[in-house]
């Protein structure tokens, strides 16, 4: 078992495939991003034999993510790989959704579980301002092909970003009437060379939630008030689905953080928000025994930091969250 120095058993491993990405989303990345050279990732083989080792150590649950995971050549052979490997009981994806419509049902089928598919707004002219490449259309295909391979609950994720999409966030949140999906609204973070975007248009859940509450009433609680991953969850009365908030600024949920991070490079990342990260590949490239990998893992987590320093200023300025996986 992976147990930092706060008593948090760590047993969930979010693995980027790549910090390569297919669309350019404004609170995400700049439009001429340059990313890392693909021998400079893991190769498949590499994420395998860290999956099993860190499965080994009692991390039973992974997400995959990115940069874009879906344009990760192989991601199905993965997938199935990580789907297979003894410990792993739930193997989940965040994805923007683009290539789902032909990639859902063979992930289902390697085994993946659910997916994470972000949708900012329903507004096409929108969208595509927002993530810059993007159709919004092939978006929602890829959502309903999710559905319909069984890779349910469909939960959608949205970044809400002021002067882009504030206006949309109550649309977004009628999609839960009818459909048992989850709609998780996020809050903006900075991250390295921290842009105007991320400092000046951030848009704060309770907002969002007065937003809402305006249009639908006040929300009701769901799952016991208890959090859904990283996101506190209510429902519109007599709605089918769930909104979900997740409010990493201003209010963190540190305190029960069970997370690390894999980046596609090979470096485990303790916190999303810290710059600390222990390198992985190298040692494994230059032959180092399991046992010392996994010892290197387990003195990681031993260090993770207690939590983010976003109220005291601290941005991490290592890397931007495509490098990290968010
Ligand atoms: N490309 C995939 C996607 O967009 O879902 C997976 C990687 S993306 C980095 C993971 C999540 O991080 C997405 O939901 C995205 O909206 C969110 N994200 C990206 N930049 C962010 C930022 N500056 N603050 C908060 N969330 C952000
Ligand atoms: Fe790509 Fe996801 Fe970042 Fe958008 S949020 S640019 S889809 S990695």
């Amino acid at each position: 078992m992976a147990i930092d120095r706060f008593g948090r058993n760590i047993h969930y491993l979010r693995i980027s495939l790549t910090d390569h990405c297919n669309l350019r989303c404004v609170y995400c990345m700049a439009e001429d991003m340059t990313f890392q050279p693909n021998a400079d990732l893991m190769q498949d083989n590499e994420i395998l034999l860290l999956a099993h080792l860190f499965a080994s150590l009692g991390f039973d649950k992974v997400r995959l993510t990115g940069g874009e995971p879906t344009v990760r050549a192989n991601v199905v052979e993965i997938v199935r790989g990580i789907a297979s490997t003894p410990g792993i009981r739930s193997v989940s994806m965040t994805t923007n959704g683009l290539l789902l419509k032909k990639l859902a049902q063979p992930l289902a089928d390697a085994g993946l579980q659910r997916v994470n598919v972000s949708i900012d707004t329903l507004n096409p002219e929108k969208f595509k301002r927002l993530t810059r490449w993007g159709k919004l259309e092939d978006v929602w295909a890829g959502i309903l092909a999710a559905e319909k391979a069984g890779l349910a609950p469909v939960k959608l994720n949205a970044v809400a970003v002021k002067g882009y999409n504030e206006d949309d966030l109550v649309d977004l949140a009628a999609l839960t009437v009818d459909r048992p999906w989850q709609m998780r609204f996020i809050e903006m973070m900075p991250f390295a060379g921290a842009t105007d975007v991320q400092v000046n248009q951030v848009v704060t859940m309770a907002q969002i939630k007065q937003n809402i509450e305006s249009e639908f009433g006040p929300l009701e609680v769901s799952n016991n008030g208890e959090l859904d991953g990283e996101a506190q969850v209510f429902h519109i009365p007599g709605a089918k689905g769930d909104i979900g908030f997740i409010s990493s600024v201003t209010q963190p949920f540190c305190s029960s953080c069970t997370r690390a991070r894999l980046t596609a490079d090979g470096r485990l990342r303790l916190c999303l928000l810290r710059e600390k990260e222990v390198d992985l590949l190298t040692p494994l490239r230059a032959g180092a025994t399991l046992e010392e990998l996994r010892r290197l893992i387990l003195d990681g987590v031993w260090g993770k930091p207690w939590g983010h320093g976003l109220a005291d200023g601290l941005i991490p300025l290592n890397r931007v969250m495509s490098e990290i996986g968010g």
